[in-house]
């Protein structure tokens, strides 16, 4: 039995202070969800405040990006152990808006994953299509494309450590959600990856998260698919009560 995760992205949103007030609405409400790791990704100004705001609740902290160099010449970029030390524990790597805004290819998801996992990180990575790729029919090449290059050369101990966040870029911040049939139908794919690159014990650990507009009133449905162990949430977590329902989906 794989145990749920449910993250949120806070993207760029929320100063300091807005961050810590938050946490600390969120922190009660999320207190009796032992179904599941709950996760938040604020920006990176506001990972060491969070960070010291969860101590000793069960929220963990995510970075949403990260260098693969340990320090050097990247401006703007931030180190494995940078996040480490402002008190993350995950990380996401991949995500649509940096593959689309920041040309983020396979192979950088492939050494931010690595270096993320020398730092002791959990990596969320996400893959998923483009509305152009699922109309031509092209998801299941774009996953393998993903997979292949970004997951590439990863010894079985260090895939024990990942996690896997399909997001149909079609379906973030749209209110498009993918049906939980068309989710789990991806999820089958990517896992199928797995089980072939490193047997059925790996990909029957593996979670793989879904992203792409859920919301409470649809967590339930996709939850309810055996291949859908959790949720990487954008919008609906940027407030406690919407985050709050989504985490404690099982005791709606
Ligand atoms: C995301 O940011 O990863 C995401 C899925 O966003 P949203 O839930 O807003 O679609």
């Amino acid at each position: 039995m794989r145990r749920a995760v449910i993250a949120g992205n806070w993207k760029m949103y929320k100063t300091i202070a807005e961050a810590v007030e938050f946490v600390g609405k969120l922190r009660p409400l999320v207190a009796q969800a032992d179904h599941c790791e709950v996760v938040v990704a604020p920006p990176f100004t506001a990972l060491r405040a969070v960070a010291e705001a969860v101590k000793g609740s069960r929220l963990a902290v995510a970075a949403q990006d990260v260098h693969w160099d340990k320090e050097g010449a990247h401006t703007g970029d931030v180190s494995p152990a940078m996040l480490v030390e402002a008190g993350c524990t995950h990380v996401i790597i991949g995500h649509s808006e940096r593959r689309q805004d920041h040309g983020e290819t396979d192979e950088n998801v492939n050494r931010k994953l690595k270096a993320a996992l020398a730092a002791g990180l959990t990596p969320i990575v996400c893959v998923g299509e483009t509305l152009a790729e699922r109309e031509a029919v092209k998801t299941v090449e774009v996953l393998q494309r993903q997979f292949q290059g970004g997951f590439a050369g990863l010894t079985p101990q260090d895939f024990s450590r990942i996690m896997i966040a399909y997001e149909p870029v079609w379906a973030i911040g749209t209110g498009r959600t993918a049906t939980p049939e068309m989710a789990a139908e991806s999820h089958r794919y990517l896992r199928g990856l797995v089980r072939q690159k490193y047997g059925e014990e790996l990909a029957g650990r593996l979670r793989i998260l879904y992203g792409g507009s859920v919301k409470p009133d649809n967590i339930v449905g996709l939850m309810a698919q055996e291949e859908i162990d959790g949720a990487l949430v954008g919008g609906a977590s940027l407030k406690a009560d919407s985050f709050s329902a989504i985490v404690n989906y099982r005791r709606a």
